[in-house]
């Protein structure tokens, strides 16, 4: 039996590298390294398939949040909302600023902030409330609007792993008042490196975006605020404009592995990532759970079944926010989620074979 990688990004290279090959090439023809013309058009070609007026590339998905929340005036004493369940960066951001991260449990079934929790949550001090959509499913966004409205806070979607995704029909990125994307290589739209960007449809607001970015600065040399380093480079510029003219049918050929192991594992005893009634994922990641996790994990990987854990320590338990004081049993649907989750390979060029691998494997270590 061929084994079946967890990710095989060289697959997704093959059918396009003769254009990338160009288009890194122009790049070192015009030596436009820090920016330039490619990364513009990116900018452009990135805001108008998400729906929002300014797209601001950056150096990374962090660099990106790290900004949302420097343009949001959030500093030390402040509080924002956000949930613990999910790549370290998107509090990190918080933290870079000197607010406190309040983790608010997630749903059961999207594993995303969970609106019932996140009102309880709201003090004085809050200034934000940041969802993730979670493994490229939307977290329920209404009622965490409604909220936010509610409260007068403002909505930042970390949207990192949500390239694509619609709720309710509505594009995923552009329903706050910004948006962070990633561009990490493993993302649905990955670079040939680091990359991240801002997306906001304020004028003055993306201005600001634009000097953080670059050391502070409108005119070079004259620094108006403590700024950044954080501007993407051209080479990935150059890569992310040939790569975003696929990533619609990337998104829908990764809905299609989705949707075909919700059939294939439909009688296991897994807890399956269903979409909710509102939702189009954009497949991130495919992420069963079960209390047999580490079994299960172990039969996939003896059978030569790539798999993956997401996430196996829940944030407000992971020693770097230890003064926080959280304990275990807080956030349970979290904690519960950490201990059971199991990531499936799942990308776009997967084939019928490879996923009906994974999914007999996975239903002979049940039937054994
Ligand atoms: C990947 C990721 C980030 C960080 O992006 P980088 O480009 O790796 O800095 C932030 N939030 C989430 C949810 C992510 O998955």
């Amino acid at each position: 039996m061929e084994p079946v990688p967890y990710l095989d990004l060289k697959a997704q290279m093959r059918p396009i590298r003769a254009e990338l090959d160009a288009a890194i090439a122009r790049t070192l023809d015009n030596c436009s390294f820090c920016l330039g013309p490619d990364v513009v058009q990116f900018e452009k070609d990135f805001a108008k398939l998400i729906g929002t007026k300014h797209c601001i590339a950056m150096n990374s998905g962090t660099s990106a949040l790290h900004i949302a929340m420097l343009l949001l005036n959030i500093g030390p004493g402040d509080e924002v909302i956000t949930t613990p369940y999910t790549f370290v960066a998107t509090s990190w951001a918080i933290s870079y600023v000197g607010a406190t991260p309040v983790y608010v449990d997630v749903d059961d079934a999207t594993m995303n902030l969970d609106p019932k929790l996140v009102e309880k949550a709201i003090t004085p001090r809050t200034k934000a409330i940041m969802p993730v959509h979670l493994y490229g499913h939307p977290a329920d966004l209404d009622p965490l609007m409604e909220i936010a409205k509610k409260h007068n806070l403002p909505l930042v979607e970390d949207s990192a792993q949500a390239h694509c995704a619609k709720y309710k029909g509505r594009s995923v990125g552009a329903q706050g008042i910004m948006s962070c994307y990633s561009f990490y290589p493993g993302k649905n739209l990955g670079a040939a490196g680091e990359g991240g960007a801002l997306l906001l449809n304020d004028d003055a607001m993306a201005a600001r975006a634009r000097a953080l970015r670059e050391h502070g600065s409108t005119v070079r040399y004259y620094h108006d605020e403590v700024g950044y380093n954080y501007r993407m480079e051209g080479i990935q510029g150059a890569v992310l404009g040939v790569k975003v003219k696929h990533i619609e049918a990337w998104t829908a050929a990764r809905q299609r592995v989705g949707r075909h192991y919700h059939e294939l594992l439909a009688d296991t005893p897994l807890q399956l990532p269903r979409e909710a009634s509102w939702a189009e994922s954009a497949y991130h990641l495919y992420v069963v759970r079960h209390p047999k996790r580490e079994e299960l994990k172990k039969y996939l990987e003896d059978n030569k079944v790539g798999c993956a854990l997401h996430y196996p320590l829940p944030l407000h338990l992971q020693k770097c926010y230890a003064s926080r004081g959280y304990k275990k049993g807080d956030l349970p649907v979290s904690e519960k989620s950490s201990e059971q989750c199991l990531s499936l390979p799942i990308y776009p060029e997967m084939t019928d074979a490879q996923i009906n691998r994974v999914a007999e494997v996975t239903r002979s270590f049940f039937a054994k």
